[in-house]
């Protein structure tokens, strides 16, 4: 039986959460329903809509409680707007496509039919579990079968069906392809330190440096594989750059910057965090010793601000400036003037794209460094006509491949985690029934799925090689176009679609939506098939959406995304008129003036434009700036202590549990934990509870629950404690009166406020649009669900999902967003 979770101050209301005996899912549904009835905000909720008076209600709420709050909606203006038009009449969002009504884009709109199928199947978190482990070394318990040289009839059932993408060959090629070329096993057989040798970087060293010596700025162009990222750094080291000071890399994202630094500690020989180590947001793996250092290229940003000369680096490396993330943007300004200032520092900007002359141009015609390329030609094939479904169509023709083309590993790209691993799902379902259609003659496929969101160990798989010689199939996001590199990829399925952050000013947030990918990207991912032989890229749209649907290069982050860090950190690095900052490309101004209108909604900013004391604070924090007012609420609500751990579990994955073949017990054990009014101190008392039980493992699965997210929380809030405590901000708590932190929440969030229309229904009280309660929250299906709620985020998928919810009183939305909201007398 289920170890009693301990009762601490924390276990509000419902007896059914403090009591750990066993109950059934039914029982458990009934105690916390009846447990509701006792709970005061059940209580107000019914006498809200008037069904229930009675004395000891009389007695805790005087007079005006009784009526029923009336909520006005407003919108109220800074003055620095100066008339501007700031919330849903501003101008369309950008959108990185050519035309909303193309093929291209209204499909990507669409979405896959296959990926809500085996939704609807299996519960999405079903399927992740099974799909996990296949990643795993039980695959090839599961799908195990003798290698055979045979081979092997397309089989119907697999391939070949309706909607089978047809592709037009490209006669020029056929040449190039040698039929059954062995994978090189480059990898396997050579030391590290002959693999460094073998990249096309190396041939090019000494005259690499020596361009980096005479010139302070360089832009570095090379293909991706080249050896730009783990290379240079090395380089530079050998050279002596690091005798005074240390060579910084910055990546746009945290995964490449991980497994970055995990390689380059091993060609070096050194643990990781000692000469080689990494920084990324909440996580600081260097040392005293470290000289090599890999980072997001948000970390180096917020170093700026503590210095804003960045005088313990000797060189920085921008790395895959191509891909124009907001912070590498922002980074460029910055970087310039630290050039302009410090003549004793180099800057090397380097790309995969050919596009460098305007890097080149932005600091000054700087030189362009190529290195020579080392691939292989590729064959692309483009499908006749456009795909509906491209998750189908890419799974189809990863079958066709493995069946009937010779060995060479497969990359797929998807637009993201959900694709992915419903891929990865239909992929082994297919292989099962290959298997056995064929008794068991048919090669093993090994699966692989490849997502930030995954965790380490198995991200890692995708560099190994298979034991029994295996074909892989990599499916990943396009973090496989150019930050990670895969050797041994001889075919690549592009479904020309891809993930991104575009700020929707309707909403007022950013979201990420699925476009149609440019050229650009669409040519990097073909790229990915002839680096270690000739390849073939198998392009699931035709030629002609290619050449007139797709955008030659992508819209760069800052002319799509919320602006509110980055107008944060610039006001404070003083930078007064934003609309002058020395960008490379500049955010549309309508962005600039959203940003700062949300800043002003937080009361960073005051009705001048400038940054108020709140302002100032709020830069302090690693923190979106919604996250960070809620910090400094905690403090004036003296709530700081379960404030700072609600933050730290916002901040890591889902900390729930849910495997396959216990999900009912996961659920219910899940369900032990909800404090029926809100999400956010469901995660309270999730980790409060932890605590109260020794941080221990095996107390996280006794009660389904994920220890190393649990662990990431609790370094989240160590880190948050320390910046608190160079602050001189004292850690208070409201012990059990968790209304309170509610109210905390709600003031962060007032903007994000939700009335409720029907069951589950709710719509945004400033905009009527529609957002639903997930089926996961701790609100849904608790009985009678509140009038009123505020959101951490809105997810899109099928419909407009409330992430993370707390219920709050209109009156704390009037008094906490006076701009937005009013009671009526
Ligand atoms: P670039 O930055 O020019 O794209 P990299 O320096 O990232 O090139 O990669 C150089 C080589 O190092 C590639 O062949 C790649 O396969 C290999 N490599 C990089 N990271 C890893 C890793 N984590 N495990 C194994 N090989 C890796
Ligand atoms: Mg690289």
């Amino acid at each position: 039986s289920l170890a009693p979770i301990k009762a601490s101050g924390s276990i509000r209301s419902s007896p059914s959460r403090s009591s750990g005996t066993q109950m059934t899912h039914a029982q458990t549904k009934k105690r916390s329903q009846r447990a509701a009835d006792n709970n005061q905000w059940e209580e107000r909720q019914l006498m809200r809509s008037g069904a229930v008076r009675d004395k000891e209600m009389q007695t805790e709420f005087d007079d005006e409680e009784e009526r029923k709050v009336i909520l006005l909606v407003h919108e109220t203006k800074p003055p620095f707007l100066d008339g501007r038009s700031v919330f849903g009449k501003q101008a369309d969002p950008i959108m990185p496509v050519k035309d909303p009504t193309s093929d291209m884009a209204i499909i990507s709109r669409k979405g896959s039919k296959l990926v809500r199928e085996i939704h609807e199947k299996q519960s999405i978190s079903k399927s992740r579990q099974r799909f996990w482990e296949l990643a795993g070394s039980k695959l090839g318990d599961i799908l195990g079968v003798e290698k055979s040289t045979e081979q092997i009839d397309a089989d119907t059932a697999v391939v070949g069906e309706d909607g089978e993408v047809d592709f037009k060959e490209d006669a020029k090629f056929a040449q190039h392809l040698k039929k059954g070329e062995a994978v090189s096993d480059f990898a396997k057989s050579n030391s590290l330190a002959q693999q460094r040798q073998y990249l096309p970087i190396f041939s090019v060293r000494d005259e690499l440096l020596q361009v980096v010596r005479e010139n302070q700025v360089v832009v570095v162009v090379g293909e991706t594989g080249s050896g730009k990222t783990t290379q240079l750094t090395q380089y530079l080291h050998e050279e002596g750059y690091t005798n005074n000071g240390i060579v910084g890399c910055t990546q746009p994202r945290r995964v490449a910057a991980m497994s970055v630094a995990k390689r380059v500690s091993e060609e070096m020989e050194t643990e990781l965090g000692d000469l080689v180590g990494y920084a990324i947001r909440f996580e600081d793996v260097t040392g005293p010793k470290t000289v090599i250092k890999y980072m997001t290229d948000g970390v180096l940003l917020r170093e700026t601000l503590k210095d804003a000369d960045l005088d313990k680096y000797r060189v920085v490396v921008m790395d895959e400036a191509h891909e124009r993330s907001l912070n590498t943007d922002v980074l460029f300004g910055i970087l310039k003037k630290v050039v302009a200032r410090r003549r004793d520092f180099k800057l090397i900007v380097t790309s995969a794209t050919l596009d460098a002359q305007k890097f080149s141009n932005f600091f000054g015609s700087v030189p362009i460094f190529r290195i020579p390329g080392r691939t292989f030609p590729v064959q692309i094939l483009y499908s006749k006509s456009p795909c509906e479904d491209y998750v189908e169509a890419a799974v189809k023709q990863a079958m066709t491949i493995h069946i009937t083309r010779p060995p060479g590993d497969i990359l797929i790209f998807m637009t993201g985690q959900d694709e992915i691993e419903a891929t990865c799902y239909a992929l082994s379902e297919r292989m099962q029934h290959l298997v056995s259609t064929t008794s068991g003659k048919a090669r093993n496929l090994l699966i692989l799925p490849m997502y930030s969101q995954l965790p380490a160990d198995l991200q890692a798989k995708i560099f190994e090689k298979p034991e029994d010689g295996a074909r892989k199939c990599i499916v990943a996001t396009n973090i496989a176009e150019t930050s990670l590199t895969v050797d041994g990829i001889y075919y690549v399925i592009d479904t020309g679609y891809g993930k991104m952050k575009v700020y929707n000013p309707r909403m007022g947030m950013d979201a990420l939506q699925v476009f149609p990918v440019s050229r650009a990207a669409a040519d990097q991912r073909a790229g990915r098939a002839g680096r270690t032989g000739p390849g073939t890229c198998y392009r699931l749209y035709t030629e002609n959406a290619y050449l007139d649907e797709m955008l030659a290069q992508p819209v760069p982050e800052i002319q799509r995304t919320n602006l509110g860090n980055v107008v944060l950190l610039l006001k404070s690095l003083n930078v007064e008129n934003l609309l002058d900052f020395d960008f490379m490309d500049p955010p549309p101004q309508d962005n600039i003036v959203n940003s700062m209108y949300q800043l002003w909604v937080l009361g960073a900013l005051s009705n001048t434009g400038s940054l108020t004391n709140v302002g100032w604070k709020m830069v302090e924090f690693p923190l979106d700036p919604p996250l960070a007012k809620m910090l400094l609420i905690g403090e004036r609500f003296k709530c700081l202590n379960e404030v700072v751990t609600i933050i730290s579990m916002l901040s890591v994955p889902s900390v729930f549990f849910r495997p396959k073949d216990r999900a009912k017990e996961s659920d219910d054990a899940r369900e032990k934990f909800f404090v029926s009014e809100s999400d956010h101190l469901t995660l309270l008392n999730v980790y409060q509870q932890w605590k109260a039980n020794e941080y221990r493992g095996d107390w996280c699965n006794d009660h389904y629950l994920q220890l190393k997210a649990l662990q990431k929380a609790r370094e989240v809030r160590s880190q948050l404690l320390d910046i608190l405590k160079t602050l001189k901000i004292g850690l208070s708590s409201c012990g059990p009166n968790w209304d309170i932190v509610r109210k905390a929440i709600c003031s962060t969030y007032f903007h994000n406020a939700a009335r409720m229309k029907g069951v589950g229904e709710y719509v945004n009280c400033r905009n009527g649009m529609p957002c639903h309660l997930h089926p996961s929250s701790a609100l849904y299906g608790s009985g009678d669900m509140p009038d009123y709620v505020v959101y951490h985020e809105l997810i899109l998928t099928t419909k407009e999902y409330m992430q993370c919810v707390t219920c709050v009183d209109p009156r704390w939305l009037a008094e906490l967003g006076p701009m937005f909201f009013s009671v009526k007398d």
